[in-house]
Order: structure tokens, then C-alpha cells, then sequence
């Protein structure tokens, strides 16, 4: 137990222990009820309308492209067979990414649609001088 304990302790979360709160009632959400790719979505627990900001995926978008790039360029690929093969590789590497680091990045952090002014003096922003 002992030593083996911390070191579990700092791996990433298994599948379905990622914590996922909605901002509004708090409630933990499971990643199956959670749509990353930034399309709402409700809260079951209180309804509310819900979303992941989409710079959350699009960090996945440019990470996956990044790799297999450099993977391409690992391989010896140059010129125009650099290019096609990471265009080629770009899209399972996305998936690989998505399936693995999900679980490994810190969770997104979760917005509401309609947020609530309840702190917050209200604030009209067609009204909003810059
Ligand atoms: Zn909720």
C-alpha cells in the first residue's frame, strides 16, 4: 500500500472520474452527458443550458497536428510526402488524442448559455462601449 499509494494518487483519472461540474447546481456531470465539441447541452440535473468553450477542442485540433507532423518528420518524410502524410495522419492522431488525453488534461471548464447575473451588476452588451 504505502508508496504505491502516492504514487496512484498523482495519475491521471481513470475513465468517469473526471470532474465535471455544472457551474449552475454543481452537480458533477459524467463525460457521456458532457459534449465537447461545443454544440449545448443540458444539465440533467437542473436543466440549465450548458456548453464547453470551443478553444477546448480546437487545443486538440492544433496538439493532433503538431504530432503528427513531427511524427512525419520523425519517419524522414520531406517536401509534399511531409505534407500529405500529416494530413493523412492529422485525423486518427485526433482521435487517439481525444481518447487519451480526455483523460489526462485538466476537465474543461464548463459555461452556461444564459449565465446569471446574480453577482454581477447587469450589463446590456449591445449597450457596451469599448
Ligand atoms: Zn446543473
Amino acid at each position: 500500500m504505502g508508496g504505491s499509494e502516492r504514487i496512484f494518487r498523482s495519475a491521471p483519472p481513470l475513465m468517469g472520474e473526471m470532474l465535471l461540474k455544472c457551474p449552475a447546481c454543481e452537480s458533477t456531470l459524467k463525460e457521456t452527458e458532457v459534449n465537447f465539441s461545443g454544440r449545448r447541452f443540458g444539465c440533467p440535473t437542473c436543466g440549465e443550458e450548458l456548453y464547453v468553450p470551443r478553444s477546448y477542442s480546437a487545443r486538440f485540433v492544433v496538439g493532433a497536428l503538431f504530432i503528427s507532423a513531427l511524427l512525419c518528420l520523425a519517419l524522414g518524410l520531406r517536401g509534399i510526402a511531409l505534407y500529405l502524410a500529416t494530413i493523412a495522419l492529422w485525423f486518427p492522431i485526433l482521435l487517439l488524442e481525444l481518447i487519451l488525453l480526455l483523460r489526462v488534461l485538466p476537465p474543461p471548464k464548463i459555461k452556461m448559455s444564459h449565465p446569471r447575473t446574480r453577482d454581477v451588476a447587469p450589463r446590456d452588451p449591445a449597450n457596451r462601449n469599448c
